[in-house]
């Protein structure tokens, strides 16, 4: 059993399809453990993208990451981190394949609905930088 951090992104929240996308995650057989609503601050997205700032997106990612309320998430299950990476498609949405959350829901590269942990290194920080032990419950 492994875990990962899934968030819903501000463009998805904003759009009213927090349940389009819950529906995909339990479809797909991924086990909600924790979840939350939050409205990160400049400083706070900054922290949680941390890996990225050195990127020519870094400041645009962090404005959009803060601009509205987010859903975080800790998904659970057998090889959790790869199943919810592949649901979610591709970083660009155009790019993405068919039937993928960023391909029927992602406005644009950045704007891209949803995020998902790349490895179990990663997903220990994010899940840890939203969570406590005592929140996650399943
Ligand atoms: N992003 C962007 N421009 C890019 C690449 C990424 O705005 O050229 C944003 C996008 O929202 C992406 C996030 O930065 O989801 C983190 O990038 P990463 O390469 O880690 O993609 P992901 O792991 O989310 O697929
Ligand atoms: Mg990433």
């Amino acid at each position: 059993m492994e875990r990962t951090l899934a968030i819903i992104k501000p463009d998805a929240v904003e759009r009213n399809i927090i349940g389009e996308i819950v529906k995909a995650i339990e479809g797909e057989g991924l086990v909600i453990s924790a979840m939350k609503m939050l409205h990160l601050t400049k400083k706070q997205a900054e922290g949680f993208y941390y890996v990225h700032k050195d990127k020519p997106f870094f400041d645009s990612l962090t404005d959009y990451m803060s601009s509205g309320p987010i859903v975080v998430m800790v998904l659970s299950g057998e090889n959790v981190i790869e199943r919810w990476r592949k649901l979610m498609g591709a970083t660009d949405p155009a790019k993405a394949e068919e039937g993928t959350i960023r391909k029927r829901f992602g406005l644009n590269i950045e704007r891209n609905s949803v995020h998902g942990s790349d490895s179990p290194e990663s997903a220990k920080y994010e899940i840890s930088y939203f969570f406590n032990a005592l929140e996650i419950v399943r």
